[in-house]
């Protein structure tokens, strides 16, 4: 279980995991009671982490790296590297809500804007009676607030955590303070909230298949056209970097 298999994506260690795969993994971060920390990775942050040598850092320090987004199964599989599947934050978090309710494990949520997180637990503990969810915070909160955030986590013990903070402000903060924490599993899931929350609408299930949820959310949000201009940039840093490598 302690062995990993890994791409390695323009200096970014991502793991050779499907999603039955990740989730064992997660499971055996709780059962283990490690301060694990979980990346769902997409192709605009490995771009960002080009010129970002801490946040290289995070991602490779990270326990588990997923393959979230069609940019990175499609650069690793170029590479070489046999990605099965995409694994993508908010499919984790239903499976591990799903298992929670069976385990009994506690589910801390923090992020999006007030009353998103409640929102979001409320949907899932419709969708999964006797689910734990034991506390829930907003992600707009002051330095302030933070030390108290902090200690009503670690008094509450949940056993996930997790993070909707956007990427990759809410990788920098799981590094910052997973130890003191002391949660097992961190995990950061972008807008995963305000789609659970129904705030947001996630793409309809041909487009996920299609592998054009990036195509949807350009759409849907037209203020990320900046953001996604990294990705025709991956795309050509990784045909030279396959055909360096051939
Ligand atoms: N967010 C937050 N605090 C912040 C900035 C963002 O809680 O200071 C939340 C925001 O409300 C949203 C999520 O982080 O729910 C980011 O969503 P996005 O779809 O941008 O996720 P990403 O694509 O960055 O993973």
């Amino acid at each position: 279980m302690n062995s990993r298999h890994y791409a390695d994506i323009l200096g970014a260690r991502v793991d050779l995991v499907n999603t039955r795969e990740a989730l064992d993994k997660i499971k055996h971060f709780i059962i283990t009671r490690q301060s694990a920390h979980v990346i769902t990775l997409n192709a605009e942050i490995v771009y960002q982490a080009q010129n970002d040598p801490e946040l290289l850092r995070i991602i490779n320090s990270a326990d588990l790296v997923t393959p979230d987004g069609i940019g990175i199964v499609w650069a690793g599989r170029r590479l070489g590297y046999p990605f099965e599947e995409r694994v993508s934050g908010i499919d984790l978090l239903y499976l591990i809500c799903g298992q929670a309710s069976q385990e009994n494990w506690k589910i801390y949520f923090l992020g999006s804007a007030p009353g998103i997180a409640d929102e979001a637990a409320r949907q899932l503990t419709q969708k999964y009676p006797g689910i734990n969810i034991c506390g829930t915070h907003n992600g707009y909160f002051s330095e302030e607030q933070l030390p108290s955030i902090i200690e009503e986590i670690k008094a509450l013990q949940p056993d996930i955590l997790f993070v909707a903070l956007g990427a990759p402000g809410q990788e920098y903060w799981i590094n910052k303070f997973r130890q003191s924490l002391m949660v097992p599993v961190a995990i950061g899931v972008g807008g995963s909230f305000d789609v659970i929350a129904g705030v947001k609408s996630r793409a309809p299930e041909w487009m996920i298949k299609a592998n054009l949820e990036w195509l949807y959310r350009l759409l849907k949000e037209p203020s990320r056209f900046k953001r996604q201009l990294a990705l025709p940039k991956f795309v050509l840093l990784i045909l030279r970097h396959s055909l360096y490598k051939n």
